[in-house]
């Protein structure tokens, strides 16, 4: 994986969405087939020998990373999506932003006791939208065996706040 590359194309916007915050936008990773591709195959290479019987992907830059790497993993994709979007039989979760709180859901039938999930997302930050994807896929007895992010703002320390201590937590780019 060329992470010089990857670290040029992925490029800041400052400001964005409110003063002070630099945008991650990976919008032109997206304009590059063969680097998008390159992610896709090493993060699937990192878990080749995990036993993952379904990736979740966060909305909505989760799903963009998480469909392509199942179909290369040859497992099933489950979206979790903000609050009011899925259309069958739901649980939540609310948790702590910043300023204020959101809520995530997924079906209830989308994974099933046991069942050994990767969860992705295209950015760790803070660490709470992460961690409550994982607590929501643990209600329905999944087990988060990882979580996998294109880019890790490390100096945010996200990490700490994942409650979950067993799942192992991948980044292909860090931020210090
Ligand atoms: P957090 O819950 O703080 O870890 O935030 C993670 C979510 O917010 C991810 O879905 C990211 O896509 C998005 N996010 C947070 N900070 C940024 C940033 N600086 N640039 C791009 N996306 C961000």
């Amino acid at each position: 994986m060329d992470i010089k590359k990857l670290s040029s194309t992925i490029r800041d916007i400052p400001d964005f969405p409110a003063k002070g915050i630099i945008f991650k936008d990976i919008t032109p990773l997206l304009q590059d087939t063969a680097l998008f591709n390159e992610v896709i195959e090493h993060i699937s290479d990192k878990f080749k020998n995990f036993k993952i019987d379904k990736i979740a992907g966060i909305e909505s830059r989760g799903f963009i990373f998480g469909m392509p790497l199942a179909v290369k993993m040859n497992v099933p994709f489950v979206p979790i999506r903000k609050k009011g979007k899925l259309p069958a039989k739901t649980v939540s979760i609310s948790y702590e932003l910043e300023y204020g709180s959101a809520v995530i859901e997924i079906h209830e039938d989308a994974v099933k006791n046991g069942e050994n999930i990767l969860i992705i997302d295209d950015l760790l930050a803070t660490g709470g939208t992460t961690n409550a994807a994982i607590k929501i896929v643990e209600q329905l007895g999944g087990n988060v065996v990882a979580s996998a992010f294109v880019l890790e703002l490390a100096f945010l320390n996200g990490r700490e706040k994942i409650e979950n201590k067993s799942a192992e937590i991948f980044s292909i780019l860090k931020v210090i």
